[in-house]
């Protein structure tokens, strides 16, 4: 695989293809009207192959996912295998991302879905940070709120639903920050555009529950698994606005952007400025599992051999 730009072959539809030439007609149901949802699953380069991390549990949420939104996913034990599948035939020697996605693949007008046909795909790219874990992260409290649950279901990776994060997102680069943290519509901490969100009070970790209109992330899912495991309490509960402000440390967790720690919210620096010390234990118990240097966490990983 060359590292400059790598032309991935792709899954689509039943087929495999250099991912340029997999195309889709203009009038796609899923273009016009956001009906489909999708996943991201990092794989991470060892020195002698990718290891898949959580393969397994990101095609059990896409497959609730397209359950709620009324799309027929294929079997989990079929997309694993594809994702394998996609992996094995690029022969990457990098860490790379892969976007499986079910999607409404019919072309007639009008939203609705019953009778509209189902697609399929996943394609892969070479990946490094999403964003900069290194340096922190300087945030803002977006004036967007997170679109609520009982609109578009947060607990879906719906793509539609992503034009909130887009939103949120493209407006705090616009105004020179790196992220944006929601709030969901009762004015309470919910999580960024495309993470989940920690802080650290007094020692103890604390999250949004489920029900602050969250996606359910599954790196938010190991992280809390990973602080328990490590002696540090954590509680899931309503989080208000200005506790990020007073917060001792706040960090991002995502597939994408892994344990990213924040510098600055709303230009006030968190804590003493500095990645704190939960932070840094939770950032390297999380490296050691993905990078598979954790045999402990062995079972998260799906080598590609
Ligand atoms: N929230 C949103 C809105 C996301 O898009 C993501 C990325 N999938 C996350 C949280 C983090 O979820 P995960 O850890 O499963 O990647």
């Amino acid at each position: 695989m060359s590292q400059s730009t790598p032309i991935f072959t792709a899954y689509h539809d039943g087929s495999w293809k250099p991912l340029p030439e997999c195309q889709l007609p203009i009038n796609t149901h899923a273009l016009q009207y956001g009906t489909g949802c999708f996943e991201g699953i990092r794989g991470y380069w060892d020195g002698s192959k990718v290891n898949l991390l959580f393969l397994r549990e990101h095609f059990e949420r896409l497959a609730r996912s397209a359950a709620t939104l009324l799309m027929q996913a294929p079997s989990v034990d079929e997309m694993c295998a594809l994702a394998v599948e996609t992996v094995r035939r690029n022969k990457p020697t990098q860490n790379i991302y892969l976007r499986p996605a079910v999607y409404k693949k019919g072309t007639g007008l009008g939203p609705v879905m019953v009778g509209v046909p189902d697609g399929y795909m996943c394609y892969m790219i070479a990946l490094g940070d999403y964003l900069d874990t290194a340096k922190g992260l300087n945030v803002c409290v977006s004036s967007w709120r997170r679109v609520a649950d009982n609109s578009i279901p947060t607990r879906t990776k719906a793509m539609g639903g992503y034009l909130n994060s887009a939103l949120a997102k493209s407006e705090a680069v616009l105004n020179g920050y790196d992220e944006a943290i929601f709030l969901n519509d009762r004015s309470q901490v919910c999580e960024g555009s495309a993470e989940n969100i920690f802080i650290v009070r007094d020692g103890i970790l604390h999250t949004p529950d489920r029900t602050a209109d969250i996606l359910e992330g599954i790196t938010r899912r190991a992280i809390i698994q990973l602080a328990r495991e490590n002696g540090i309490e954590v509680q899931e509960r309503p989080i208000a606005r200005t506790e990020l402000y007073v917060a001792d440390e706040v960090f991002l967790v995502g597939t994408g952007c892994q344990v990213s720690w924040v510098r600055t919210i709303d230009k006030r620096p968190v804590g003493v400025g500095a990645k704190g010390a939960i932070t840094s234990r939770i950032q390297k118990a999380y490296e050691d599992a993905a990078y598979g240097r954790d045999p402990a966490r062995a079972s998260w990983l799906t080598p590609v051999i």
